[in-house]
């Protein structure tokens, strides 16, 4: 997707200075941003409203579910502030300055199981309160999942609810819509049979495979292909060097997570009692 260019304004609600971009995605772009009269830093998203033009109700739900959810979780970005100008709608959340954790993957090209399985369980327990809450992000990704400091232990953080949709009880099951990221969405959404909480479960068992190989399980030369194998539920724990340090409880967790049909896949509150989160020793001993 191309960034989205903001028209350059120095002095936003004439509350904020603005500094360095610190990212940007769809219809986005995030910049940190300074409250003059605190002092304090922010990590703001500016959404041009042009771009928004027919999805103005896409950040209304965004705002709205930030809302419902600002009495707070650790691991979850809050809402500090929004406003809008003549051009865009700007949001205020709580800086993360240690960066995305698809960056942290690239550049340590996988993590340690234990490590992985400390970060899996933490998103868990955030997933867990978002769907308790009567949400599903529909938007997880290594992209959206930010640590709050540059820290080696920092917290994770989810991030970007956009595409997520506060969920109508009634209609819990049944939203239809394609989004979110082909290599992470579940096949449900490609099936159109409806989908909801489990869409999260299958995203965090992609990017669990994706923190123990260092690539992702659904990766092919055209979207259609990828598509097609995420339907057909057709990935390996391949090639073997790239698994060997990776213990046969993790792959279960992995193949737990994207287990095909959405009534049969685990809910977050079932996978944190899975034996690889539910322990907290070691599974794979690497040889003396
Ligand atoms: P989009 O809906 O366009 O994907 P995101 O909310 O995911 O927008 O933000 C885009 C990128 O900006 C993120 O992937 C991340 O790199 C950066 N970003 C977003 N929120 C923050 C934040 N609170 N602190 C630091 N960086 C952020
Ligand atoms: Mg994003």
């Amino acid at each position: 997707s191309m960034p989205v260019t903001v028209p350059c304004q120095d002095d936003w609600d004439g509350q904020y200075r603005t500094g360095k971009t610190l990212g940007s995605g769809t219809y986005a772009i995030v910049k940190e941003a300074i409250h003059i009269e605190t002092g304090k830093y922010y990590a703001c998203k500016v959404i041009n409203k042009k771009l928004m033009e027919g999805r103005e109700h896409m950040v209304r739900n965004e705002i709205s579910v930030l809302k419902k959810i600002s009495s707070g979780h650790r691991n979850i970005v809050t809402l500090h502030d929004y406003f809008e100008t003549a051009h865009n709608l700007y949001l205020c959340f709580d800086l993360c300055t240690g960066g995305e954790l698809f960056d942290r993957i690239c550049a340590k090209g996988n993590y340690y199981e234990a490590d992985a399985a400390d970060l899996v369980r933490t998103i868990f327990l955030a997933v867990k309160y978002i769907h308790d809450s009567g949400i599903v992000h529909r938007d997880l990704k290594p992209e959206n999942l930010l640590f709050r400091t540059q820290a080696e232990d920092a917290d994770i953080m989810i991030a970007d609810f956009g595409l997520s949709r506060v969920m109508d009880e009634e209609k819990l099951t049944m939203l239809t819509e394609i989004c979110g990221t082909p290599g992470y969405m579940a096949p449900e959404i490609f099936k159109k049979t409806g989908h909801g909480k489990p869409v999260d479960v299958w995203a965090m068992g992609v990017v669990t495979y994706f923190l123990l190989a260092g690539y992702t399980p659904f990766d092919r030369d055209s979207q259609q292909l990828e598509m097609e194998a995420i339907i057909a539920g057709d990935y390996k724990f391949e090639p073997k060097e790239y698994w060997a340090n990776v213990s046969e409880t993790a792959k279960d967790f992995v193949a737990q997570c994207l287990t095909i049909d959405p009534r049969s896949r685990p809910t977050a509150a079932e996978v944190l009692q899975h034996k690889w989160l539910a322990d907290k020793e070691p599974h794979f001993v690497p040889d003396p």
